[in-house]
C-alpha cells in the first residue's frame, strides 16, 4: 500500500514534533522526499533526519516562521531548490497560541492565532500552487494539498479556544473554494481533522485533566500522533485517493461525529 509515494516530494509544515513529525516519518518510510519545517531547528534535528533517511526516505529541514507570508514563500522556494518541485503539501503548522476568553482578545492575539492557523496555510498553498500544477502536469497524476483542521472547527473549541476553533473552521471551509477553482489543474485539497492527540498541544493539562477529557471520547483516550499519520498518506496517494477532493476526514476516536 502507498507504493506510489516512493520518490514523491512532500513538504510538511510545522513538523519538528507531534502530528507533523509522525506524518513526515511515515512518508519517509514510504520512500518519499520529505521536507520538515519549524520556526527553528530542534535540538534532535540531526538524529531525526538520519532516522528518516535510514527508514528509506530523503529528508531535509527548512526553517521558517510561517506566521509570516515571506517565510511561507521562502520555505516553499528552499524545498523546491532542494527537491526540484512539490507533489504534496501538508499545512500542519498550527496551534492555540494561548487560551483567551472573548473579553481578553486584543488585536495582537487575533493576529497571532489567525496568522499561525489561517494565513500560514493560505500563503504556503499560494506559493506552492505553481509547483503543484507542474507536478500534476508532468506526472499525469493529481498533486495533493492537505490541511489540518480540528474537532474545534466544528464544536467552536474549549475554554479560551474560540478564535482557534474559528480559524480551523475557516480552513475546513476555504478548501471548498480551492476545489472549485483548482481541480482542473490536477490539484486535490482535503483536510485531516484531528480530535484530541497527545502532543505538546495539551502541555497545559495534567494527567487528571487528560483523564477528564478522555471520558468524553468514546475510545476513552487521546490519540497518538502515529495514529493520524496514515490519513496523510491516504490523501497524498493518487492511487488511494485520486478521486477524493474537498473532504474532511475526522480522526478523533468518536469524539465528534459531524
Ligand atoms: P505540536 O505543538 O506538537 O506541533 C506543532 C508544530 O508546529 C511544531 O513542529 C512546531 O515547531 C510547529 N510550529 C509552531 N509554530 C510554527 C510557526 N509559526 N511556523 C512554523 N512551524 C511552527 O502540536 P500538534 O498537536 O502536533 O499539532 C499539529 C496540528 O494539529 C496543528 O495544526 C494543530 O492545531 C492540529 N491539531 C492538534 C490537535 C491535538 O489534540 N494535538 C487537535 C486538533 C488539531
Amino acid at each position: 500500500m502507498f507504493d506510489d509515494l516512493k520518490g514523491r516530494r512532500v513538504l510538511v509544515t510545522g513538523s519538528t514534533q507531534g502530528i507533523g513529525l509522525a506524518a513526515a516519518q511515515a512518508f519517509a518510510r514510504c520512500g518519499a522526499k520529505v521536507g520538515i519545517n519549524g520556526r527553528k531547528a530542534p535540538a534532535d534535528l540531526t538524529s531525526t533526519l538520519a532516522a528518516m533517511e535510514q527508514a528509506g526516505g530523503e529528508a531535509a529541514f527548512f526553517a521558517g516562521d510561517l506566521r509570516d507570508s515571506a517565510a511561507c514563500k521562502a520555505v516553499v522556494d528552499a524545498f523546491v531548490e532542494r527537491f526540484g518541485g512539490i507533489d504534496v503539501l501538508i499545512n500542519n503548522a498550527g496551534g492555540l497560541v494561548a487560551r483567551k476568553p472573548l473579553e481578553e482578545i486584543d488585536d495582537e492575539f487575533f493576529d497571532a492565532v489567525t496568522d499561525l492557523n489561517a494565513r500560514s496555510a493560505l500563503m504556503t498553498t499560494k506559493h506552492a500552487l505553481p509547483h503543484l500544477r507542474r507536478s500534476a502536469k508532468d506526472s499525469g497524476q493529481t498533486a495533493s494539498v492537505i490541511l489540518v483542521g480540528s474537532v474545534a472547527g466544528y464544536t467552536g473549541g474549549g475554554p479560551g479556544a474560540g478564535l482557534y476553533g474559528a480559524a480551523k473552521a475557516w480552513l475546513h471551509n476555504i478548501q471548498k473554494n480551492w476545489v472549485a477553482f483548482h481541480t482542473k489543474e490536477g490539484i486535490r485539497f482535503n483536510t485531516v481533522s484531528p480530535g484530541t492527540f497527545d502532543t505538546a498541544f495539551h502541555a497545559d493539562k495534567d494527567e487528571a485533566a487528560k483523564a477528564r477529557v478522555s471520558t468524553g471520547i468514546p475510545m476513552g483516550r487521546f490519540g497518538k500522533p502515529e495514529e493520524c499519520a496514515p490519513t496523510f498518506l491516504f490523501f497524498a496517494s493518487h492511487a488511494c485517493s485520486g478521486y477524493i477532493t474537498g473532504q474532511v476526514l475526522d480522526v478523533n476516536g468518536g469524539q465528534f461525529m459531524p
